[in-house]
């Protein structure tokens, strides 16, 4: 089966629209598939119901924003209910801060006398959720940097200007929003955090103790020694495995739809939950 439980769209930083990344999904084979935007349900929620093609099945999906051990860590909800409160509000609750966080971002940024970032990012994500993308768009378009990838590496990624990153909660509230609206939390590319093993341990640790119930062991194209690593990883924390592209927008080929490897043997897919 192909599974993709981990997808963008123009709900947050993606470049389709639900329907499209859809349609995309459909034509790539995808037989079970969740929308993963960041910290918004929106995008799953304009067509879920529209959605009638049995041959691929939409489960419910996010991505959420949160904080351990003071670093940005991504946890990803699988069958969440989208009309649990306590999940709403804590879809509120990260919106506002990703709202706060563009505002400071755009003040830093005007600060190096890269002014006007804020609203051109605010106009580019439109009603989707504002993230540091729209933010390295805005630096491309005005000259600033040559590419988006640089735009993170000198401004925006990890430790950088734009890191703004004081008002995401911490992993455990994430985790317990995701698990109380009935969903799996799945720790999403543990290896994009390039933590030592050590600390990547520590993260699972709490990861378990918090309430995760999965790794994504599969994120995109990867190396088939990372991919027996973090399937290592999940067997020894025994935690269940996810697997996804992070598709954001067509002509990445590392992150196409449908396009991710197949778990390892000894992982417990998750989506056994949902058969
Ligand atoms: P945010 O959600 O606003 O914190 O922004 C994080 C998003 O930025 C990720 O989900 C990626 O889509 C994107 N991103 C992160 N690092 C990079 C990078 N080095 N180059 C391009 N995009 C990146
Ligand atoms: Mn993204
Ligand atoms: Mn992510
Ligand atoms: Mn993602």
């Amino acid at each position: 089966m192909n599974v993709d439980f981990h997808s963008h769209t123009t709900a947050s930083d993606g470049a389709l629209s639900p329907m499209d990344l859809l349609l995309r999904a459909k034509e790539r084979g995808v037989d079970l598939m969740a929308i993963t935007d960041h910290d918004t349900v929106d995008g799953y929620r304009s067509v879920c119901d529209r959605w009638q093609d049995s041959s691929l099945r939409l489960i419910a999906g996010v991505e959420l924003s949160c904080l351990w051990s003071r670093r940005l860590i991504h946890v990803v909800g699988i069958n969440i209910g989208i009309d649990n409160p306590e999940l709403q509000a804590g879809l509120e609750f990260l919106q506002q801060a990703r709202l706060e966080r563009a505002r400071l971002i755009g003040e830093k940024l005007a600060r190096l006398g890269f002014e006007g970032g804020y609203a051109y990012a605010a106009q580019l994500a439109g009603k989707g959720q504002i993230g540091r993308p729209h933010f390295a768009k805005f630096l491309v378009e005005h000259g600033h940097v040559s590419s988006e990838a640089e735009a993170f590496k000198r401004y925006l990624g990890a430790g950088k200007i734009g890191d703004v990153k004081s008002s995401w909660p911490e992993m455990a509230r994430v985790i317990q929003w995701i698990t109380a609206s009935g969903g799996v939390a799945v720790l999403a590319h543990p290896l994009h955090y390039k933590m030592t093993a050590t600390k990547l341990r520590a993260l699972l640790t709490d990861f378990k103790a918090q309430g995760g119930g999965a790794v994504e062991v599969v994120s995109g194209k990867q190396a088939k020694d990372r991919t027996q690593y973090l399937a290592q990883l999940a067997e020894q924390f025994e935690l269940m495995a996810s697997k996804g592209s992070d598709f954001h927008r067509p002509g990445m080929p590392w992150n196409e739809l449908g396009q991710a490897g197949e778990l390892p043997g000894n992982c417990q897919p998750i989506w056994a939950l949902f058969q």
